[in-house]
């Protein structure tokens, strides 16, 4: 099957989804190392999202993209917002004017997210942040294609690599954002943020 426009509204609307069932979740493991508020944050800025998707199906894939990214800067806050925000406005502009996605489009879409939130956070793999996700998932998709594994079963391994990644920020020490506050005791929590990547991550595994 084809990545169209229509499977980027449905991962948008998936990722709002599944970050609304693991809400709780979200925000307790933020209770944990940060302030208790990522689980709101993002289903606050993803239900923001789907309410202002377009209907039409047809619409310019970039456009949506940046417009779900607008959408999460104005209605999400916290170091999440403009992160996840940036990341999706920077991968929407990629595809400008595109109907429809070859699977290197694909992963040039996710290598640009992840880069948009490296360059905005500067946070490095092994700083206990979304980034342990991500840049797991983009290498393990980058992986399987150039294997010519088929995009449906690469997305599958990228966003079991993201979950990976997700659980592997436990032992870590945080080096960004307000976790990093806490120093060493940051370590023995599962991180928030990589946790919701891998979540986004997974939706878009799930719609393909
Ligand atoms: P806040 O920390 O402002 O309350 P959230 O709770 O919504 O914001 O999001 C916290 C998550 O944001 C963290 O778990 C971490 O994954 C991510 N994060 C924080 N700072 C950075 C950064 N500089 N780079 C990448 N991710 C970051
Ligand atoms: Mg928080």
């Amino acid at each position: 099957m084809p990545v169209t426009t229509a499977t980027l509204l449905n991962w948008l609307r998936h990722a709002a989804a599944l970050i609304h069932e693991q809400r709780e979740y979200l925000t307790e493991l933020d209770a944990a190392i940060g302030d208790a508020d990522h689980g709101a944050n993002l289903d606050r800025g993803f239900s923001a999202v789907v309410e202002a998707l377009p209907v039409n199906p047809e619409a310019d894939a970039g456009a949506v993209l940046k417009s779900a990214g607008m959408r999460l800067i104005s209605t999400v806050g916290g170091a999440s917002g403009p992160l996840y925000g940036t990341a999706f406005r920077r991968a929407g502009k990629l595809i400008e004017g595109y109907h429809a996605l070859s699977s290197h489009d694909l992963l040039a879409v996710l290598r640009a997210f992840l880069e948009a939130i490296t360059a905005m956070g500067k946070a490095e793999p092994g700083d206990k942040t979304m980034v342990d996700a991500l840049s797991p998932a983009v290498a393990a998709l980058e992986q399987a294609l150039a294997a010519e594994i088929a995009l449906d079963e690469a997305l599958r391994r990228a966003a079991d690599a993201a979950h990976a990644g997700a659980l592997a920020t436990v032992p870590l020490v945080a080096h960004r954002g307000r976790a990093s506050y806490l120093g060493e005791r940051s370590a023995g929590h599962q991180d928030p943020g990589a946790t919701s990547a891998a979540l986004i991550v997974r939706a878009l595994a799930d719609v393909v």
